[in-house]
This record gives C-alpha cells, sequence and structure tokens, in this order.
C-alpha cells in the first residue's frame, strides 16, 4: 500500500489497539483537525459528568463537610494516580499550583540545600518561564549565584559534552525541561541525571512535555526533583494544577519557601508556629483548588487505561508517519524539520519550519470552504509545532494536516492573513 495516501491512514487507523479511545473524548466539530495536545489537552467526555457530580453534589449539598469526605485527601489521591506514569511512587509525588510556582518551590529547596554551592545550569532550548524563575531566585539568594545556559548548536539539542562544560563541583543545581517545547528534544534523563550527581549537583525536570506523553522514569533515572503540568497531554483542562516530584530521601532534608498551612505537620491545631509537615505535604502552600484539581480525575483515569507504554508506542508510528509525510510534501516546498529525526531523542510533537511560519498558521486555522481547519500552534521566529496526542489523534488527522500545509503552501492561501501577530500565539 501507498504511504503517501489516504487509504494509508485509515487503514492504520482501523489497526490501532488505542482506536477506541478517541470516542472518549468530547469532538463537537468533525470538521477541526486538533493537533495542539501538547499546548491544552482535548476534553474528556467524562469530566463534564464528574464535574457535574462534584459542584452540585460535594459542594452544592456537601458544602464544607465535603473536606471530610474526600477533599481533603484529593490531591494526594490524584498524584497517586500519576506517578506510575512519571516511575515515581506514589508518596513521592503531589499536586499543587502551577508548574512556575513548583518550580520556584524545589528550585528554592535545591538551592538552599546546597548552600556552599553557586552554580545554576540549565540550557537555551528551556521554557522561557523556568529561566524567569530561575533569574528571580538568583536575586533572592542575593545574587551569590550564576545561572549558566548550556547552548545548542544545532537549535534542536543540547549534547552531554555541552553540558559537562558547564557543570562543575561548584553547581548547586541543574535544570531541564525533559522533552524540549520547540523541537521535542528528549535528553537522555538517567545518563544526565547521572553527570550532575557525579559533581554533586542535583537535578530537577521539567515534565510539562513529558507527562502523558512518553513514558518516564525518575526513580529508575534516581532523579531528584521533577514538576510538570497537567493541562497539555494529561487532559486537566485549561490551568489544571501542577504536580510536583521529591524523591523520599529527600523530603524531609528540603524546605519548601512557602511555609503555608497546607504544608504544616497539623493544620487544623492551628499552632502559631512552622512544623513542615513529614512527608510529600511539606511541599504545599495553601488550600487547593479543588474543582480543578478534581477535574484530573477522569483524565488520569483515561491515561491510566490507555497505558503510559502503548501511548508511547502508538506515538513514536505517528510522529514517524508524520515525518515520512512532511518529507515527502514539505519539505520540497520550503519547510525543514525542526525535530530530531531519532525517534529515541524525541517526545510527542514534531515541528517544522517556514519563513512564513505565522500566517501559514492563521491559514491552518482559518477554516476556508470544503476544508478542514487544523490548530497546531507557532512558536516564534518560525516554528509550526504539530502535536501528537496519542489518546485521541488518528493517523488520518495527520495525513490531512499535512495536505492541508501543503495546499496553502502550493496556493500561497496564507497571502491574504496579516503579518501582525496575535497576544496568544
Ligand atoms: C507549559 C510549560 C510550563 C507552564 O508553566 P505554568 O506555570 O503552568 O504556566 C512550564 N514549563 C514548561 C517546560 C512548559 O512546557
Amino acid at each position: 500500500m501507498n504511504p503517501y495516501n489516504k487509504e494509508y491512514a485509515i487503514a492504520r487507523d482501523e489497526n490501532d489497539p488505542l482506536k477506541q479511545f478517541r470516542t472518549r473524548f468530547v469532538n463537537p466539530d468533525p470538521e477541526l483537525l486538533y493537533l495542539d495536545g501538547n499546548s491544552l489537552g482535548m476534553l474528556p467526555a467524562d469530566t463534564a459528568r464528574h464535574m457535574d457530580q462534584v459542584i452540585n453534589n460535594e459542594w452544592g449539598k456537601g458544602l464544607i463537610r465535603s473536606w471530610n469526605t474526600g477533599w481533603y485527601e484529593r490531591s494526594a489521591e490524584l498524584a497517586a494516580q500519576l506517578a506510575p506514569l512519571i516511575g515515581a511512587q506514589p508518596d513521592e509525588v503531589m499536586i499543587a499550583d502551577s508548574t512556575s510556582v513548583n518550580l520556584f518551590k524545589l528550585a528554592y529547596a535545591a538551592l538552599h540545600h546546597q548552600k556552599g554551592r553557586k552554580g545554576i545550569v540549565s540550557d537555551q532550548l528551556n521554557f522561557p518561564s523556568d529561566i524567569y524563575v530561575l533569574q528571580g531566585l538568583v536575586e533572592l539568594f542575593g545574587n551569590r549565584h550564576k545561572l549558566r545556559m548550556a547552548q545548542s548548536a544545532d537549535e534542536l539539542s543540547v549534547t552531554m559534552e555541552e553540558l559537562e562544560k558547564h557543570l562543575s563541583d561548584d553547581t548547586a543545581l541543574l535544570t531541564l525541561s525533559y522533552v524540549v517545547f520547540k523541537s521535542a528534544f528528549m535528553y537522555d534523563m538517567k545518563a544526565v541525571t547521572a553527570l550532575a550527581h557525579e559533581k554533586g549537583a542535583m537535578v530537577l525536570w521539567d515534565l510539562s512535555h513529558a507527562a502523558g506523553a512518553v513514558p518516564v522514569h525518575l526513580n529508575e533515572s534516581n532523579a531528584d526533583l521533577a514538576i510538570g503540568c497537567t493541562y497539555k497531554y494529561l487532559n486537566g483542562g485549561p490551568g489544571a494544577p501542577a504536580f510536583l516530584y521529591v524523591r523520599k530521601d529527600l523530603q524531609e532534608k528540603l524546605k519548601s519557601p512557602i511555609q503555608g498551612w497546607f504544608g504544616q505537620q497539623n493544620p487544623f491545631a492551628f499552632n502559631m508556629e512552622y512544623q513542615p509537615a513529614t512527608g510529600i505535604n511539606r511541599f504545599l502552600a495553601g488550600t487547593p483548588p479543588l474543582l480543578s484539581v478534581s477535574a484530573l480525575e477522569p483524565a488520569l483515569q483515561l491515561m491510566n487505561e490507555a497505558g503510559i507504554q502503548n501511548l508511547r508506542k502508538k506515538s513514536i508510528l505517528q510522529t514517524n508517519y508524520l515525518i515520512s509525510l512532511a518529507e515527502e510534501n514539505l519539505v520540497p516546498l520550503g519547510f525543514a524539520l525542526a525535530s530530531p529525526k531519532d525517534e529515541e531523542q524525541r517526545g510527542s510533537h514534531v515541528s517544522i519550519r517556514h519563513p512564513e511560519a505565522y500566517r501559514i498558521c492563521k491559514a491552518l486555522i482559518d477554516p476556508h470552504t470544503g476544508r478542514k481547519a487544523v490548530i497546531p500552534d507557532f512558536r516564534d521566529p518560525d516554528n509550526i509545532r504539530l502535536g501528537v496526542a496519542p489518546l485521541y489523534n488518528t493517523f488520518l488527522d495527520i495525513f490531512e494536516a499535512v495536505m492541508e500545509l501543503k495546499l496553502i503552501v502550493e496556493q500561497e492561501l496564507y497571502n491574504k492573513f496579516p503579518l501582525t501577530r496575535e497576544t496568544v500565539t
């Protein structure tokens, strides 16, 4: 069968063992191809029903009593369901706050613990918010630290040699995104963690573009700390609360910079002295956003039902398929692949580059007569990211999206869109 035609895509979908999971999501528009699950995951069909129950029964009828009938433990219970997806023990993970806030708390904890050391290492490909948080911490600690940024020679990846150049016996913390947000480059977590540990540095992984997309092995890699968000591949909803991970043996040694009552040993004793809780709870600050936390339940249920290994297997098939279609149809039109070709070094999205990327994205999103709209996302200056969420994306989605891209560039349909950028791209 010709792998570049539509029948091939349809046949792949028919043979997909995970195909029924697509029907477990709300898909209001059959004319829409959604390839942005790496920015905001789709809405699971069970979420609305579940939230109706939480709102009307737990809140509406139970009122404050619901704190004693499930609310108080909910963040920890859902964290325990997330733990196997990231290779951690249930009592090493907590749902709390946002990714940026969790990064602040855990990076602070690491710098505080490694008091004598002055180096912080990250890389040029990291998510800017992560770097802002680190810059803020340098200032907070009185400008004693130096933030060093490992460079990328190809704008896609960073080598072990480059990381090693920046690490020394003075490094307190190495913090990286396990899967890089633009190129989807994926580090060798075990090797990088071992390299940093050799120098006595702690390692904090940002799993935002990895959790729910690739199996993560925090324990097996002996990772110290991790954070990540739940609204991307984990489908927790816009602004869903984030997670944090602290390896068991480190929990009692580290302290959170935000000493709130939910991190206190006994919040309801209302003591005036702060005593950190034992275990992972000490990294909580205040009352969790219960409604948003609850929305994670149907989402994590779906993930665990599908199995992260099965999802990864499908994701590799789909991203490889996307790359081969792009090479056949798009590279001749001026596109370039902006993700690693090696599947072992790639997460679940594929970036392509084109000088007109911004306007091409506009044209993709605009539903033109008789054609499907495609939602990817655009990242400055010339990146189009195509997120493949194996839980609901089909091979046909990928085929049709590539055909739309081809048509838009061949017929220069992007010409009618202005070059001015919108606030959220
Ligand atoms: C999406 C993402 C974030 C988001 O941080 P928020 O605090 O949830 O806005 C942080 N880091 C990385 C690497 C991300 O991809």
